[in-house]
């Protein structure tokens, strides 16, 4: 059983502030060792459960946030960017894989009390959809992984970011919950320790879950997919509205017709990176 843990880094224990997840901060280097820890946690999970085989992309910002040296040595790790399937690089290797894990993923833009809450650019991004679903990057990546076949089986992060998932993906998803946030940068942090167990046990029993046949079915969206994005400035969308094939449906929001997941997901990172500009 081969498993493709995507870690993010705004849903990692102990992490509550913007500080902590961009390069450029002073405590970006304490930030980067909690991501170890959760991320290590999981691909130890993911053994337990009974994976022989696990890959980790790192899916924060530009890609190069886990230290190698610090990394479970059983796990292969994708690292740096641009990548063709961002948060998900090497979706596509070969043989394939049997499932995806979120580690460290955050809610949606918008949420109430969940920590740095955003899709993709906290500054360009107010929302998505997908035929009128409104989702994160927890959505927009179950999404990709369903156009490769793939189930997501377990996911960590706050309170809200598990809530987010569990109502989108179902009941069966195995969750950690490592921080209840009280605001947008304000959390109670579990213990470390115990934070990891969590994290441990939640991938072992959704990857245990999949062998057993008992795992959350792809999160499939019906094509062609109508992707809307709302951006926080009419600017944005207008420099996002060179991407081909969009349409402005308002000072801020554009649609886009897309024939499957992939062609959603790249259309979208595309009037991102324009629109950020
Ligand atoms: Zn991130």
């Amino acid at each position: 059983m081969r498993i493709l843990i995507s870690a993010d880094m705004e849903g990692i224990s102990g992490i509550v502030d913007w500080g902590q997840v961009l390069s450029d901060k002073p405590d970006y280097a304490g930030g980067r060792q909690l991501m170890l820890g959760d991320v290590n946690a999981a691909i130890n999970g993911a053994f337990v459960g009974g994976a022989e085989d696990v890959t980790v992309a790192d899916a924060h910002n530009h890609g190069r946030n886990l230290l190698i040296e610090g990394l479970d040595s059983r796990a292969r790790l994708h690292s740096g960017s641009p990548s063709p399937h961002g948060m998900l690089s090497g979706i596509d290797d070969q043989p394939p894989y049997d499932a995806l894990v979120f580690v460290g993923y955050h809610a949606m833009a918008g949420a109430k009390k969940a920590i740095l809450c955003h899709t993709w650019s906290h500054v360009t991004v107010a929302g998505v959809w997908l035929n009128g679903q409104a989702v994160g990057e927890i959505g927009l990546n179950a999404a990709v992984g369903a156009y490769f076949g793939l189930p997501v089986v377990a996911l960590t992060g706050d309170r809200v970011a598990c809530l987010e998932a569990q109502s989108l993906l179902g009941p069966a998803l195995e969750v950690a919950v490592v921080k209840q946030a009280t605001g947008r940068y304000a959390a109670e942090c579990l213990p470390l320790g115990e934070s990891r167990e969590r994290i441990c046990s939640a991938v072992a029993r959704g990857v245990s879950k999949l062998k057993a046949g008992q795992a959350p079915a792809p999160w499939g969206v019906a094509t062609p997919i109508a992707l809307e994005v709302e951006f926080y400035y009419p600017e944005q969308a207008e420099r996002a509205f060179l991407v081909p094939g969009t349409e402005r449906r308002s000072g801020t929001r554009l649609a886009y017709s897309a024939p499957d997941a992939m062609v959603a997901y790249r259309a979208f990172r595309a009037m991102v990176g324009l629109g950020r500009g």
